[in-house]
């Protein structure tokens, strides 16, 4: 694996970024990966909370290359298949992968903030699990991959399939952007994916075991996160106006 841009290189790449955006509409999502890879190097890494979409990045990443970086943010929240999914990719795809924790254990959390903190002000739980240790991965690179697809929520709607990620300050890779649900579980049978299994169970989009339920028949295929608040997302993938994100 070549070793990422320069800070220079990564300068000019933010002043391409426009350009790229437009040309890579027409790429598929492997088109999309291999310049990810090719242009950052061991400065790029997947982002993956291992949903279907998530397992499709993965494998097709595994295609193109032997060796990639995969993150995840270990909420310690996670569903007991979350984690037997993830044993099962590091054995599949013959890789680590880097798991990032909260810098508050669940003991200390319930200590210093009370119980049950993810009722009561999800944001909160959802900054200290997930967006500041997003935050510090972030930090050590000059990309990440994710697994958005614009139908998903109205936050991702306008999803590049590169993009510069004004809140954490990198460039943002979305090679499914433009794809179906329908295409990511053909994908999935076609290539013999493995998958998470609470997806056969009702749970099309899977977070943590606090704030994940099952969905009812007819319900958004993410009815079943946050259920009961008007949260959508947690705020990986939400641009902030004027400063500016497995979610
Ligand atoms: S999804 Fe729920 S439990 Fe997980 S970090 Fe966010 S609020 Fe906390």
């Amino acid at each position: 694996m070549k070793e990422g841009v320069s800070k220079k290189e990564a300068v000019n790449i933010r002043e391409d970024i426009p350009a790229l955006r437009m040309a890579a509409e027409t790429w598929r999502p492997a088109q999309v990966l291999h310049w990810a890879f090719q242009t950052f190097g061991d400065t790029v890494a997947i982002s993956s909370a291992f949903g279907a979409e998530g397992m499709v990045v993965i494998d097709i990443a595994s295609r193109l290359q032997e060796s990639f970086r995969l993150f995840t943010l270990d909420t310690e929240f996670l569903f007991p298949e979350t984690y037997s999914l993830m044993d099962r990719v590091e054995q599949k795809y013959g890789i680590a992968i880097e798991r990032v924790f909260p810098l508050l254990p669940p003991e200390e959390q319930e200590r210093s903030l009370g119980p049950a903190l993810w009722q009561r002000d999800p944001d909160q739980c959802c900054n200290i699990r997930k967006v500041e240790p997003l935050r510090r991965k972030l930090g050590e690179l000059q990309a990440w991959v994710t697994s958005i697809r614009r139908d998903q929520t109205a936050a991702r709607a306008t999803a590049g399939k590169i993009e510069w990620d004004e809140k954490f300050g990198l460039v943002k890779v979305n090679p499914l952007a433009d794809w179906s649900s329908k295409q990511v579980w053909q994908y999935i049978r076609e290539h013999e994916v493995p998958y998470n299994a609470l997806h056969d169970l009702s749970y099309p989009s899977i977070g943590c075991t606090h704030c994940t339920r099952a969905v009812r028949p007819g319900e958004n295929p993410r009815a079943g996160r946050w259920a009961g608040y008007s949260k959508t997302e947690c705020g990986l993938h939400v641009i902030e106006p004027a400063t500016e994100a497995q979610g």
